[in-house]
């Protein structure tokens, strides 16, 4: 059984998910190019992934498919509770682990999905935060994309996790806590006053639309980091179609830019969301998610592996300047760099 436990000394929950280490040799046999028929996200083997969370279907066929996953980290049967074990906490791995299954093509990418596809995966992961949320006991919901071995990927048919927990993590609520001081501090949002600057700037700017801001940000952690900040939603259950349309064509931009200049790569695709519900840690700013949070999805190649001071201070180094990403990105390299 899974469990939550909490690092003491780095003040950090780790999920500790012991029925994973199953995995790598089922992984191997499922990315067998010699047995694609056995891929478990194909249309036609829908008996190999489990029970059917939700689907968009059309004329009988599935376009998305939502399902349990099968190397869960967390499930909602679990007793939500917690224990001391001498100096030590430990929860149950109380939570939900889904897959959402992005299309039925086993070969496509954000790059070679068309904006109508890309949406209707976009409204997927939409309909999944709005019911997951309904369960009261869960926080914070991870809603992540790992794309080639090297950002973690086991499975290379496109899908989207969605982990669902009932605390946050460190990182997650120091970037709460530090978007609502600066909110209190200066009666804006740091996102608005962000996107304000690079629109000015121009310098890291990729592409603005009606909802959404995509630039290159100022301290990239990753080579060719991509930011996509909603103007105006705290989270993605606040977008309407038209928005959701908006932000499918800007990814697809964005993806073929990047494959023509990175080639087929490796990548993470996080959706930052806040919390979806109220509890004694996220009590002080919960309230005012509206207006000091802005919901985003970086995008985060990952070309180099991290390594030793990555680990030891949760910082990196980038040898790549956003500036010159951005330049790249936006195809204007041969005008002087
Ligand atoms: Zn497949």
């Amino acid at each position: 059984m899974s469990e939550l436990r909490y690092d003491l000394i780095h003040d950090e929950y780790i999920l500790i998910a012991p029925e994973r280490l199953h995995r790598p040799r089922e992984i191997r046999e499922q990315i067998d190019p010699e047995e694609p028929k056995r891929c478990p996200f194909c249309p036609g083997n829908e008996s190999l992934a489990p029970d059917e969370i939700y689907a968009i279907r059309q004329k009988g066929h599935w376009l998305t498919r939502v399902v349990p996953n099968l190397y869960k980290a967390v499930q909602i049967e679990t007793p939500f509770d917690s224990h001391r074990e001498g100096v030590n906490e430990v929860w149950g791995g109380f939570g939900a682990h889904e897959i959402v299954i992005d299309t039925p093509r086993h070969d496509a990418r954000l790059a070679t999905m068309t904006p109508r596809e890309i949406f209707l995966w976009l409204q997927t992961l939409r309909e999944r935060v709005t019911d997951l949320r309904r369960d009261r006991r869960l926080i914070q919901i991870e809603c992540f994309k790992n794309q080639g071995a090297a950002a973690g990927a086991t499975q290379p048919h496109p899908h989207t996790q969605l982990l669902a927990l009932p605390v946050m993590s460190k990182a997650r609520k120091a970037a709460f806590v530090h978007a609502h001081r600066y909110w209190q501090e200066h009666g804006r949002s740091l996102f608005a006053d962000i996107i304000d600057y690079e629109r000015e700037s121009k310098d890291r700017l990729l592409r603005e639309t009606e909802h959404f801001f995509a630039y290159c940000p100022y301290a990239s952690a990753f080579p060719f980091e991509t930011l996509i900040l909603a103007k105006g939603a705290a989270n993605l259950t606040d977008l309407e179609d038209r928005a959701l349309q908006e932000l499918a064509e800007t990814l697809r931009e964005l993806f073929v830019a990047m494959e023509r200049e990175l080639g087929s790569f490796a990548y993470n695709l996080l959706l930052m969301l806040p919390p979806v519900n109220p509890n004694f840690e996220n009590a002080p700013f919960f309230d005012d998610l509206g207006d000091c949070y802005r919901f985003y999805l970086r995008i985060t190649p990952r070309l180099y592996k991290l390594a030793g001071f990555e680990l030891m201070s949760g910082s990196a180094i980038n040898p790549v300047t956003p500036e010159l990403a951005a330049r790249v990105l936006r195809g204007d390299h041969a005008s002087g760099r």
